[in-house]
């Protein structure tokens, strides 16, 4: 139901500062209504060999999502990242009751190798996860979003060479998925990177950077408003110049970013926002943003797609 992620790129930022972000951004969504709570951060800098995401997800309320947090013992508060992605989620539950192993991120597997927010409902998971079942991979909770996260796994672990991108997995996945969906990935095979996507469900990128954007980049960036513009940009949008665009940061490159399925959780963060529209996949890698829009399968017959996928 609200998605929020929090991206420092060369910002130094505590783990404190970071859940500080995280909770607050899903403060900002909780009108929306909700049952549960998570969030997914890593545990070790991206320095460090041995990477690590940790879950922690809580039914009820922010509050106790947020308490619990603090509760963890393996997480050293005052910890510096210089660039970390972590992502956050509040679940009014479609598929599955309102529990903790319901709750987002969904993930991949027990070493949360991928981890995934959803909003939306998947209307072929059933196909999906029966594809995925006989393929060998073990489901943990009831929803629709699990399957987005077994999915990309399988697609890693079939990939057919080593450098394949985190977009084009998700490419994969959503060339996969009917219904409706805003999704935010992390993965621990590519650390400060940051995949999102969707389509029917709203989801917003906001951009702060310590530097002016140059005045090149600005208008090959199209849907860039003022977020107290918000409502006239959207009936007056800018034209897509390109089929794929990409934001860089100048200077020294420090910059954040913000996903968010509602411009109220970003509005306190910066007023340079980017509406993604239906197949766009965002990507974040090396601190730039870029932008593409995915062709659909031909096919609308789910089980075709899946052979598609074998
Ligand atoms: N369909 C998903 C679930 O039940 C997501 C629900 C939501 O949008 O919060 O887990």
């Amino acid at each position: 139901c609200g998605i929020f992620a929090y991206m420092n790129y060369r910002v130094p930022k505590t783990r404190k500062e970071i859940f500080e972000t995280l909770i607050k951004g899903l403060q900002r969504l909780e009108y929306r209504g909700y049952d549960s709570a998570g969030v997914a951060i890593d545990g070790n800098n991206h320095e460090v060999k041995e990477r690590r995401i940790h879950l922690v997800k809580k039914k009820g309320k922010v509050k106790a999502l947020d308490e619990e947090l603090y509760k963890q013992d393996s997480m050293d508060l005052k910890v510096e990242f210089e660039t970390h992605f972590g992502i956050a989620h509040t679940r009014w539950a479609t598929h599955g009751v309102p529990n903790a192993v319901n709750s987002h991120p969904q993930r991949s597997d027990k070493d949360n190798e991928f981890v995934v927010i959803h909003n939306g409902i998947i209307t072929n998971y059933k196909d999906l996860r029966k594809f995925l079942e006989s393929k060998g991979y073990e489901f943990e909770s009831e929803t629709d979003t699990e399957t987005i996260a077994k999915l990309i796994k399988y697609v890693f672990d079939n990939r057919e060479t080593e450098d394949i991108t985190f977009s084009t997995l998700v490419e994969r996945v959503i060339q996969q998925l009917e219904g409706a969906f805003a999704l935010v990935f992390k993965s621990i095979h590519y650390p400060g990177e940051a995949v999102a996507t969707r389509r029917g469900s709203p989801l917003l990128i906001g951009v702060r950077s310590k530097f002016k954007l140059s005045t090149e980049q600005i208008p090959i960036l199209y849907r860039t408003c003022n977020i107290e513009n918000v409502k006239s940009i959207c009936k007056t949008r800018m034209k897509r110049l390109d089929s794929s665009t990409c934001l860089h940061a100048v200077g020294d490159k420090a910059v954040e970013f913000f996903f968010a399925s509602d411009a109220s959780a970003i509005i306190e963060h910066t007023n340079r926002v980017i509406f993604l529209e239906d197949d766009d996949i965002a990507a974040v890698a090396d601190g730039k943003l870029s932008i593409h829009r995915v062709k659909r399968l031909a096919s609308d017959d789910p089980s075709r797609a899946i052979q598609t996928l074998q």
